[in-house]
């Protein structure tokens, strides 16, 4: 990997926390526990460059999740900034509906090169939960121009994220987040989490793997294979907690789905645009080619929000030319293909491709996981699990039993509040931290953080020892 060219961000740091907490309160966050609104005091980040972020008091953090699994190339990079202003200037906006653009006509092709197999159509959106939106939206198109209607049935899995709009919220699985919100039931299935650390006890891997493979070729029967449209699948479930399936699972799925004409969503929002050290992760690391991929993320590098979904040739062909039955696929929004968004991300695939930042990942992904693992011998750590530059430390009361600490619900943001002091942005799940940096961190940097969580995590394990929540 090149180093990159030197770049000093305007600065303005400190700012007035306090006042600005209080201009906060009127923002209501992602997940915002309404209960609180009025007393939560979250960290500003103010500023940011490389691997590191300032929060609004000047102090300096790494940072752990990437934004949100995100911040692909690192912050501050002045040459997207360049390119994003270049834009503006040149051509803010246009409408994508019967015209183009350069940079997305550009972007689009450039997606179908890297993509995997046939996948050669892109539809461009404006984030994740619109990508898979809208890759739900297009089976269900394809089913009604192909006569069947009733080929509608979709799978997805608990542990699952798929986003925040409505049908994409209904494929997540993540229980917690089910309670206080209605979600689609009629269509939307979810199998159990494919999660081999809480396989059944006495269990092999290759076991649990074949049983997950038979929940999908089951329910498939259940439902009726003439009824269900569409399996989606993140390769590793990463908001459920970096739960990476066991090996040849996503290929046995393939097959299961082959098997019964049932199409494989991919969703790549955050394994694809280098976290796994790959463009796309689907076939250069699992081996398989889905019939569509969702992205988003990465694909700027957050720079400016884009998502997309890749679709395959073989799904078009049954759509295009002068015997097609069907109409307008009517789905679209006012910022599919932003000009800004697609030169943005344009210029992060050159920066990816020039500065070789996927070489790079697979050269320290492996480092990165096994310091990461390191951690394991920390009693309150159950497992330390990841791939590539993705990774999470789940904390149980148990080792054998394998609870995680519902005593102390929130362990991973106690851990979050320790590393911050000690200058490390952690993302909490629950019981679990995930980690998921830029992918430019290098081996050095990677120590820091490594050595940060660790006394994140015996702080944090010592001060639920010291209330009496966990005896370990
Ligand atoms: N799909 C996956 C796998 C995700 O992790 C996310 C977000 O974290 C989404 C979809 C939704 O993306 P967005 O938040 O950009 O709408």
């Amino acid at each position: 990997m090149k180093a990159r060219p030197p770049h000093t961000p305007p600065s303005n740091l400190p700012f007035d926390t306090e006042r600005l907490r209080a201009q906060d309160r009127h923002w209501i966050h992602p997940w915002e526990n309404l209960k609180t609104i009025d007393t939560i005091e979250r960290t500003i980040i103010a500023q940011a460059e490389g691997i590191y972020v300032y929060d609004s008091d000047g102090n300096k953090l790494i940072d752990g999740p990437g934004g949100m699994w995100c911040v692909n190339i690192g912050h501050g990079n002045g040459e997207i900034a360049d390119a994003v202003a270049e834009q503006i200037r040149r051509m803010s906006y246009f409408s994508p509906w019967s015209l183009s653009n350069p940079p997305a006509a550009e972007l689009s092709e450039k997606l179908a090169e890297l993509a995997p197999g046939d996948l050669n159509h892109v539809f461009f959106t404006t984030g994740g939960s619109t990508a898979v939106d809208s890759a739900l939206r297009f089976v269900m198109y394809l089913n009604n121009c192909l006569g069947r209607p009733e080929k509608k049935h979709i799978i997805s899995r608990q542990d699952a994220y798929h986003g925040g709009t409505y049908l994409s919220a209904s494929c997540s699985g993540k229980v917690r987040d089910k309670i206080h919100l209605d979600f689609e039931t009629g269509f939307i299935h979810h199998l159990p989490s494919p999660n081999p650390y809480r396989r059944p006890e006495g269990m092999s891997v290759e076991d649990f793997c074949d049983a997950k493979v038979a929940d999908l070729e089951n329910k498939i029967l259940e439902l009726g294979a003439d009824k269900v449209a569409a399996f989606i699948a993140e390769p590793i479930l990463a908001s459920g907690g970096v739960i990476v399936p066991p090996p040849g699972y996503h290929a046995k799925c393939l097959e299961v789905c082959r098997k019964y004409d049932v199409l494989t969503i991919a969703d790549e929002v955050v394994t694809a645009f280098g976290r796994l050290g790959h463009f796309f992760a689907s076939e250069a690391v699992f081996g398989v080619v889905p019939d569509i991929i969702t992205v988003a993320k990465g694909i700027t590098s957050a720079y400016v929000p884009l998502g997309a979904i890749l679709i395959s040739d073989r799904l078009i062909e049954q759509l295009r030319g002068e015997q097609a039955e069907n109409g307008y696929f009517a789905s679209g929004f006012t910022y599919s293909g932003h000009p800004v968004a697609c030169a943005a991300a344009l210029k992060n695939i050159e920066i990816m491709e020039r500065d070789k930042i996927l070489e790079h990942v697979r050269e320290v992904g492996p480092y990165f996981q096994e310091r990461l693992r390191s951690l394991a011998e920390i009693p309150v750590v159950g497992e330390v699990r990841g791939m590539g530059l993705m990774g999470c430390v789940e904390c149980v009361i148990g080792r054998d039993s394998k609870d995680p600490l519902v005593l102390d619900y929130e362990i991973g943001a106690r851990i979050d509040r320790h590393c911050q002091a000690l200058g490390l942005i952690v993302r909490p799940l629950i019981n679990m931290c995930v980690m998921s940096p830029p992918l430019i961190i290098t081996r050095s940097q990677i120590d820091d953080l490594v050595a940060i969580l660790r006394t994140g995590i015996e702080r944090a394990m010592e001060e639920v020892r010291q209330e009496g929540l966990w005896d370990g």
